[in-house]
Order: structure tokens, then C-alpha cells, then sequence
């Protein structure tokens, strides 16, 4: 494991005063984490005040879009315990997405023991507010200097934190979701199943297009025949019909969320079945009009669990249990919290103590 080097920041940054009124990802701590790679390796991990990158313009992540990212949240509880969930599946995650993309792996136990060295140093900056945290936000790019089309020879790993409010500041309401019929997030064989900045990009005219009809997140539709829910925005979804609860399996084109994983074991550990399935978005409206269609909700790091109120698809939008927070969506909110903040037991040991 190569040795991390420290270089304080000289003049430390006036922290936030009202956490609440934070905006997502506007505001960074005074350092962050930077590793380099060149002639074949990793090498040079530090932490250094946070800065500028000063990149040629011929770095090919600007051409070629080589670029991947993580997010995950560092919490602050009350008993001034520092606490990352599952922080080693999001560096496994980002090996997962380096493959795709040929860039090279990196030591996800390095990688989490530095972040671990970075949030200490920056402890100062997590928020304490119920529901505040510290986005982390790891990242890979191409830097090498050509524009030859073929995988870069060298990048940098970097590490950056902001401290977020509340993401539900008036309490948890559900949201309104639009189904896109006519763009497509992944298809099979594609780099949907990784977080690969390019599928975000690629995702923003729908997003705008939800946004000027009134919805806040989109729901993708499989690539192929538009026919199979995927997901939503940067989460995964779950559906309750007639009692059971259900999500898309990973079929290569969704991503495959920490929260959702957590969810499903949660689930099976208090007994709820959980089934993995292709879930075509004419059967859930079929289920709705029906009146076996009990709740929706969304999966994700930023949010946790997201309840789904309204659903906009071809012309016709139904409302779920009323538009209000189902009991699952509830139950599953209640108890990944409690573990992620240590209220609860950690019965499968996804909390890592900084
Ligand atoms: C990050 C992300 C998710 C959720 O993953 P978590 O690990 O639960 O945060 C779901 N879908 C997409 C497209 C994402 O980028």
C-alpha cells in the first residue's frame, strides 16, 4: 500500500451556519483526496487542500468521456460517532465501473482507508442536524494528453466532500414521477449498469423535458421495447402489489444500488418476500386500476427511500396509495436510517466507524 502524504490547508474555509438551507453539492470541505496513475500504477495518494485541477485541454476524459463516479455519505449521530455505510461496496462498485471503461482498478482497501484519513481530517465539516450528512463524492478521469480514440494511459482518483442538508428539509413527500417513452437511459450491453458520467449526461433531456411538464424525476423504460420499468433519476425502484414487494432484477442495463441490496436483505432477514423480476409498466398500471397496486418508492444513497405519489405514462397519471407514504416505504426509511446513524443493531455489519 503506498504511503498517504498530508498537506494542510493554510486557510481553512468559513463552514456553513445554517445547515437546512444548504444547497446539494454547492459547498466543498478544505481538503480533498488525489492519486494519480502513470507507467502502469497507482501512485502518489494525498490529501491536499482543496483546489483547481489544472488539466491539458487534450485530457481525453474532455473528448472521450472517460470518466466514473461513487457517492456516499459520511453521518455524524448523536453520540458524536462518525459513520460510512457500506463505504467498501462503493469502491468494488467503482472497480466494477474502471473495467467498463478500461480504467485501471484501483486498492478499494486503500482507497477506503484513505477516505477514512480524509474524513477525520475534515470531521469538523459533517453536519449534526437530523438528516445532514457528508456527500463524498469519489471520481475517476482520463488525463492522459491525445486524441487518438483508445483508453487513456494515465488518470487521477480523486476524492472531494460536501456537507448536505436534510434531503426531505418539510419531511418526506412523496414525489411525482413521469415515464419516458421516447429516450432511453441503457440498453443491453451498454454501460448502464455503471456510473459512468456519460449515462448522466445522456439523461438530461428527459429530465428537462419531466421537469417542464410539472415531474420531478424520470422513469426509464427499458432500451429495447419500452416496455420494462429500470429505474428512476440515481435510484432503483420497488413496487408493492397486492402485499408483495417487488423490483426489476439486474439485468444488466440498471444500476445495482448499495440501498437496494440493503433493502432486499433487510427485507428477507424480517421475512417480507422480496422477488427480483422484469415488471413491465403496463402490468403496475394494470395493477393500479385494479386496486393491487399498494405502494411505489425509489431507492438511493441521496434520499434512502424516495415514495412515489403520482405516475405520468402515455397520456394517463395514476396516483398511489393516495399519495401518501405507504408502510413499507416507512418501515424501510425507519430502519435503514437507524442503522446508517447506529440507533440500530448492525446486524450484517455495514457500518464502518471512522
Ligand atoms: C447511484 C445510482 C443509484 C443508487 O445507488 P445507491 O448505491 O443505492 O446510491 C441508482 N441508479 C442510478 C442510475 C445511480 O446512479
Amino acid at each position: 500500500m503506498g504511503k498517504l502524504t498530508i498537506t494542510r490547508a493554510q486557510t481553512p474555509k468559513p463552514k456553513f451556519e445554517d445547515v437546512s438551507r444548504l444547497e446539494f453539492g454547492k459547498l466543498y470541505t478544505d481538503h480533498m483526496l488525489v492519486m494519480d496513475y502513470s507507467r502502469g500504477r497507482w501512485h502518489d495518494a494525498r490529501i491536499v487542500p482543496y483546489a483547481d485541477f489544472v488539466l491539458d485541454p487534450a485530457a481525453l476524459v474532455f473528448h472521450y468521456g472517460q470518466a466514473i463516479f461513487e457517492g456516499l455519505k459520511a453521518y455524524k449521530n448523536e453520540k458524536d460517532e462518525i459513520l460510512m455505510f457500506r463505504p467498501r461496496d462503493n469502491f468494488l462498485r467503482l472497480n466494477r465501473s474502471a473495467e467498463r471503461l478500461c480504467i485501471p482498478p484501483i486498492d478499494p482497501d486503500e482507497a477506503l482507508s484513505n477516505l477514512i484519513e480524509l474524513v477525520r481530517l475534515e470531521s469538523g465539516w459533517i453536519p449534526t442536524d437530523p438528516g445532514t450528512s457528508l456527500y463524498v463524492r469519489p471520481t475517476i478521469i482520463a488525463t492522459e494528453p491525445a486524441l487518438g480514440v483508445r483508453a487513456s494511459d494515465q488518470y487521477r482518483f480523486f476524492i472531494i466532500l460536501s456537507p448536505v442538508g436534510p434531503y426531505y428539509a418539510e419531511g418526506m413527500k412523496p414525489t411525482r414521477i413521469y415515464v419516458e417513452n421516447e429516450y432511453v437511459r441503457a440498453v443491453p450491453g451498454g454501460t448502464g449498469d455503471t456510473k459512468a458520467a456519460a449515462n448522466y449526461a445522456s439523461s438530461l433531456i428527459a429530465g428537462k423535458k419531466a421537469h417542464e411538464k410539472g415531474y420531478s424525476q424520470v422513469l426509464w423504460l427499458d432500451g429495447l421495447r419500452h416496455e420494462n420499468i429500470e429505474e428512476v433519476g440515481s435510484m432503483n425502484m420497488f413496487f408493492v402489489v397486492n402485499g408483495e414487494l417487488i423490483t426489476p432484477e439486474l439485468n444488466g442495463s440498471i444500476l445495482p444500488g448499495i440501498t437496494r441490496d440493503s433493502i432486499l436483505k433487510i427485507a428477507h432477514r424480517m421475512g417480507i418476500g422480496a422477488v427480483e423480476r422484469t415488471i413491465g409498466i403496463g402490468e403496475i398500471f394494470r395493477a393500479h386500476d385494479e386496486g393491487r397496486l399498494d405502494e411505489a418508492f425509489g431507492t438511493g444513497t441521496a434520499a434512502v427511500v424516495s415514495a412515489v405519489g403520482e405516475m405520468a405514462w402515455n397520456g394517463r397519471t395514476i396516483t398511489i396509495n393516495n399519495g401518501e407514504i405507504g408502510r413499507y416505504s416507512q418501515l424501510f426509511y425507519d430502519r435503514l436510517t437507524g442503522i446508517q446513524m447506529g440507533r440500530e443493531e448492525d446486524e450484517f455489519g455495514w457500518v464502518v466507524r471512522v
